[in-house]
């Protein structure tokens, strides 16, 4: 019977101490193993019933796995936690949505034991970093095997739970490019209570000169099968003179474009509804911030 308190499937715990140790012991067993960082994710599936890994491959000995460089951009060690986010002043002022999408997570225990690596690799439409990040334009590198790739973070997700990850890949290090002279940003989450997942979520950078909008990202959680970017929206903007008329213009365009879907957290109709509101306010915040 499925218990989400108990984990009652019997599995194999290793515990390499490098990234090749890691990758040879997810060649050996293929499709039976799983990495786990935080575990988070991983272990509620599993109670749950909806995974079954005969070996999870612990991350977190792995000290190459755990550091956060900030110098011309950043580069996130995938370890890396939701509270060493959250407790960085830099990150707080330079990249105040990624800082704005961490406090906004459910529960200081979850803050420390959650990786951003964990809550990417996971690839749920809800999860928190993935907006700010895309927005911000992360590239994510990856090994497989002895072989290492870099996904722009806005071609990762493929579906719910799906990314182009394969099993046996494992992501490294997450890296954001230095934000432009005079740009803003915000997070803004609305959930059935604070401590919830997205109902939706919406992240806006924006560069600004004088009072034109040079450039604008606006990137969406919960509100289609993976984070969407809201293009056509972001069109509205771009380039233009910065008024209240264009901004309500570019929430309704956004609001169209989403594809939300009913499920326990809220209705579509009420997640396109609530959108307009959401994205106004994060669009004004990260404009008053660039200024
Ligand atoms: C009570 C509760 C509240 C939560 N609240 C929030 C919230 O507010 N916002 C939010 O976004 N999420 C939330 N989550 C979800 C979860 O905590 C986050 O997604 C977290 O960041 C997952 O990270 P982790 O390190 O625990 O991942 P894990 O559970 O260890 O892993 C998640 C998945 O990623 C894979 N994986 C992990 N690391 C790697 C890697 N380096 N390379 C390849 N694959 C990898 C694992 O195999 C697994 O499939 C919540 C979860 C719980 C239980």
């Amino acid at each position: 019977m499925i218990n989400s308190h108990i984990l009652s499937q019997p599995f194999e715990l290793i515990e390499p101490h490098t990234i090749e140790e890691a990758m040879k012991w997810m060649a050996n067993y293929g499709g039976k193993a799983k990495f786990m960082a935080g575990g988070t994710d991983l272990l509620v599936r599993m109670k749950m019933g909806k995974v079954f890994p005969e070996v999870i491959i612990n991350l977190t000995k792995i000290p190459a796995l755990r550091y956060l460089i900030i110098e011309h951009g950043l580069r996130i060690g995938v370890l890396t936690t939701f509270r060493q986010i959250e407790k960085n002043e830099l990150i707080q002022k330079q990249y105040t949505a990624l800082y704005e999408a961490a406090r906004a997570v459910t529960s200081t225990q979850i803050k420390i034991m959650g990786t951003l690596g964990g809550n990417l690799c996971h690839g749920s439409p809800a999860a928190d970093s993935a907006p700010p990040l895309i927005a911000f334009g992360a590239v994510v590198k990856a090994f497989k095997g002895d072989q290492e790739r870099n996904i722009p973070l806005e071609n990762f997700f493929t579906g719910p739970r799906q990314t182009v990850l394969k099993q046996e890949d494992l992501m490294a290090e997450i890296q954001v490019p230095e934000p432009k002279a005079r740009t803003g940003s915000a997070f803004v989450k609305l959930g059935r209570v604070s401590a919830d997942l997205a109902k939706v979520s919406v992240a806006v950078v924006i560069e600004r000169e004088q009072d034109v909008c040079k450039d604008c990202k606006i990137v969406m959680g919960s509100v289609a099968a993976i984070p969407y970017r809201a293009k056509v929206a972001e069109a509205i903007l771009k380039g233009k003179k910065f008024t209240e008329g264009l901004v309500e213009k570019a929430c309704l365009q956004a609001s169209e474009e989403i594809k939300p879907i009913t499920d326990l957290r809220s209705t579509a109709g009420y997640r396109k509804e609530v959108s307009k509101i959401l994205v106004r306010d994060t669009i004004g915040l990260a404009w008053k911030r660039a200024g």
